[in-house]
């Protein structure tokens, strides 16, 4: 089987994903030929994208909102990262199979290791906001690490299924014990959606967490959330999301394009630079 070397980020919406831009970037850093391509796919034309990919042997793609959970039944197999995380965000081929794994948790946690040196030495407890596709990759990379969870979410039967989904090692919260919650955590992650452009903002009181609590922001659009802004000027070390969605494409490029790519500074430039250009009010 010849692998056409053309892949895709495909969701609904998403026009405003940057991982084109990031993977023409290595693709042109490292001279090779291909190319990655956004398709708008709504929910009922999954099938017919997945057998489009099939049919023509293209390398695969991103998976990204709705689609993460729903692509699996179209797929060959998935592997144990997908698996543990009930979600697909790669699709690849493996001779003959096409095959799903998930990135998010390992992207979630390369950025922090890179962005927040030494930030684990010690640190047991965090504390996830949300429960969606975020949280789950959170969650994931965390309990990898050994680390104990308290997740809060504003829908508190979401928060529940997410615990259950993961065997109950994590402990659900409610709004009134997050206050108290904060006081043990070593990290606070927001994986909500609040805080992104054209969302409202994430409303909570930093003021119970440790001076050497770490604060992490999953959205990165924009880059310097308020919640990341708050977190600085009360002393804390923070770390942005741009991170986590350059460092889980790292894995996609090399499954379908046979190159590890490396997650520069001028690369998080120029992703910063079209993030800032199309910042609303600018
Ligand atoms: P999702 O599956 O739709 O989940 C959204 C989560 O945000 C839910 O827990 C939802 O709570 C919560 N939420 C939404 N609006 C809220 C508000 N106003 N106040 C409090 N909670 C709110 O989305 P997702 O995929 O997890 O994405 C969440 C965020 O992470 C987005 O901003 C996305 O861009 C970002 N993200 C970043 C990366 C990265 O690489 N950096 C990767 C994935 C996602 P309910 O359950 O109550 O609705």
């Amino acid at each position: 089987m010849k692998i056409i070397p053309r892949a895709f980020v495909i969701g609904h919406p998403v026009a405003h994903s940057r991982s084109p831009m990031v993977h023409s970037y290595w693709l042109r850093q490292y001279g090779l030929n291909g190319a990655y391509e956004m398709r708008d796919v709504l929910p009922y034309q999954l099938g017919e994208f997945i057998r489009e990919l099939r049919s023509k042997c293209y390398a695969g793609c991103n998976v990204t909102i709705p689609h993460k959970a729903t692509s699996i039944p179209f797929l060959d197999k998935i592997d144990a990262t997908a698996l543990a995380m009930g979600a697909v965000n790669t699709i690849y081929w493996d001779g003959d199979s096409l095959v799903g794994t998930n990135a998010d948790a390992l992207g979630f946690m390369r950025n922090i290791d890179e962005r927040c040196p030494g930030w684990a030495v010690g640190a047991s407890h965090a504390v996830i906001l949300g429960a969606g596709g975020a949280a789950r990759a959170a969650i994931y990379g965390l309990l990898e690490r050994g680390f104990t969870i308290s997740i809060f979410n504003r829908t508190a039967s979401r928060a529940h299924e997410l615990a259950r989904f993961f065997h109950n090692r994590v402990d659900v919260i409610e709004q009134a014990q997050l206050a108290s919650a904060l006081t043990a955590a070593d990290l606070l992650v927001n994986a909500t959606s609040a805080g992104m452009v054209h969302q409202p903002e994430l409303i909570i009181d930093l003021s119970n967490l440790k001076s050497t609590s770490v604060v992490y922001d999953v959205v990165y659009v924009p880059l310097e959330t308020k919640l990341i802004m708050k977190a600085k000027m009360l002393g804390h070390r923070t770390c942005d999301g741009l991170g986590m969605l350059l460092h889980q494409a790292v894995i996609g490029f090399e499954l379908w394009f046979g190159q590890k790519a490396l997650v520069s500074s001028e690369l998080r430039e120029l992703v910063e630079a079209d993030i800032r250009a199309n910042a609303p009010g600018s």
